[in-house]
């Protein structure tokens, strides 16, 4: 079982989104400490925006299966990147009044403050728990 799943199953409301959204960042900051080199964060960092959204996209893609489950990711680089979850592990069969994969949205809006831009969010902007549909989020930055 994952770990945000078994956050959901103790946790309610706000407390939950907010420890959520923190194991997302700290996952984000482990992926970039321990997973991701440091040339390739280099120059990702000297990049325009839009090539390295483009880049840091295509490896999350090409990583989907660390979070997909049995469920299909696919994403658009924009702007604003778009990350869709079909089937999401983390919210198919539940229902609930507020997005349940913000873990995951947290981790990629950590990678892209670190080297995009500081200022990105990720905004869910549907979740299947709360709609039946799919999960969705963008990036967002100023
Ligand atoms: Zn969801």
């Amino acid at each position: 079982m994952h770990l945000p799943t078994v956050v959901r199953q103790v946790l309610t409301g706000r407390l939950a989104q907010r420890v959520a959204h923190e194991a997302g960042t700290g996952t984000g900051d482990y992926l970039l400490l321990h997973r991701m080199p440091r040339a390739a964060q280099r120059l990702l960092r000297l990049m325009s925006r839009p090539i390295a959204s483009r880049l840091i996209v295509a490896a999350i893609l090409g990583h989907s299966w660390t979070l997909e489950g049995s469920g299909c990711l696919r994403a658009t680089v924009g702007p604003p990147p778009v990350f869709i979850l079909e089937r999401c592990p983390l919210c198919r069969s539940v229902q609930s009044a507020d997005p349940r994969w913000t873990y995951y949205a947290a981790t990629v809006a950590r990678l892209f403050q670190e080297l995009v831009e500081p200022t990105a969010t990720a905004i869910d902007t549907d979740c299947a728990a709360v709609s039946g549909g799919s999960c969705r989020f963008e990036l967002r930055w100023v």
